[in-house]
């Protein structure tokens, strides 16, 4: 089944400009009443960016599901557009048919569909092995009821054979009924827009959203890239190291250099940015601003 935006490609605003650009903030699910309390605030503060929808991760295995529904529910209430993410691995047919009847029963319309990494030493695969399986038994189980994105590698996922394979992953999610894809965060723009060309050539229409990571905290940031496959630039490693603890440089110069990446994705053609928040407002918030995006 085809979604039911197969043939959008990369469509929003003409390349270059941020009036009509759809951004998206994804948030972790809050373990503590202060931290939903924060994430309330958060949302607040970053709902004047006009977003197309907030999202909430779901833990490897299930270990989020209450807490993302609750966390998705809440911004819901709040007036939100709010998608949750849906990982497939170590989960049974039963149980997710379950879970997505409650989703569609709560009003919930859009969904992340992933495949998820199980932390080692974990034991059984689940009954979806790929993305692509899940994509197509949320289409099998819900029809059109969900807009579905996925999730693509403009750097590669490290576990794929090849970089070739890896695309052919996202076509088979494609074709198992995937609306829209947003791309793990890479700081090469030419990563990104190489990575559209080749996705145009092998027949995917579908729009492809740049995810970005603000930076922050670079030792963090150093670790989660080493974890899946994001590459930071030698250049850029090098010039933050120099930077030592100084947080206000490193926030500076990691504000300077996301700014530019983001306008040169949007000055290719980007049909919008997802942000990967870490449940902040500040440095996201701090980009839209020296894009044009919504208003402060
Ligand atoms: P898949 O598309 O299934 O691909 C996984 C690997 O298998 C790739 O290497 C692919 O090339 C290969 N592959 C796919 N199909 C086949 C096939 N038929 N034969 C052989 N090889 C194949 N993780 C979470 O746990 N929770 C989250 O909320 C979450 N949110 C995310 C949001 C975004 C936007 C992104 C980019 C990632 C997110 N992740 C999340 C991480 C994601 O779960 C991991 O990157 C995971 O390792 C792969 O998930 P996938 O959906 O891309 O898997």
């Amino acid at each position: 089944m085809t979604g039911s935006a197969g043939a959008a490609e990369n469509v929003g605003s003409a390349p270059g400009s941020t009036s009509a650009l759809q951004v998206s903030f994804e948030f972790f699910p809050p373990k503590s009443d202060e931290g939903v309390q924060r994430l309330r605030s958060t949302a607040a503060e970053l709902a004047c960016r006009l977003p197309h929808f907030f999202s909430v991760t779901y833990g490897a295995g299930g270990s989020t599901r209450d807490r993302t529904l609750g966390a998705v529910l809440d911004l819901i209430e709040a007036g939100h557009p709010a998608a949750p993410h849906l990982s497939c691995i170590g989960a049974s047919r039963i149980e997710t048919a379950a879970l997505l009847q409650t989703w569609r029963e709560q009003g919930i319309r859009r969904i992340v569909a992933l495949r998820g990494d199980l932390p080692s030493g974990s034991v059984g695969l689940g009954d979806l092995r790929y993305a692509s399986d899940l994509v197509g038994f949320i289409r099998e189980q819900t029809g059109s009821h969900f807009h579905i994105e996925v999730a693509c590698y403009p750097e590669v996922h490290p576990q794929a054979r090849s970089a070739r394979d890896d695309l052919l992953a996202l076509k088979r999610k494609v074709e198992a009924g995937a609306d829209s894809a947003i791309t793990q965060y890479f700081f090469n723009a030419d990563a990104y827009l190489r990575f559209v060309d080749e996705a145009r050539s092998a027949g995917i229409r579908i729009p492809i959203v740049p995810g970005i990571m603000p930076i922050a905290n670079f030792s963090q940031l150093a670790r989660f890239s080493e974890a899946c496959g994001a590459e930071i630039p030698r250049w850029l490693r090098l010039r933050m190291q120099d930077l030592g603890d100084d947080a206000a440089s490193i926030r500076a110069l990691g504000l300077d250099v996301v700014t530019t990446l983001c306008a040169r994705l949007v000055a290719g053609g980007a049909p919008g940015l997802h942000f990967y928040t870490m449940n902040q407002a500040g440095l996201s918030s701090e980009i839209c601003n020296r894009l044009g995006i919504g208003q402060a």
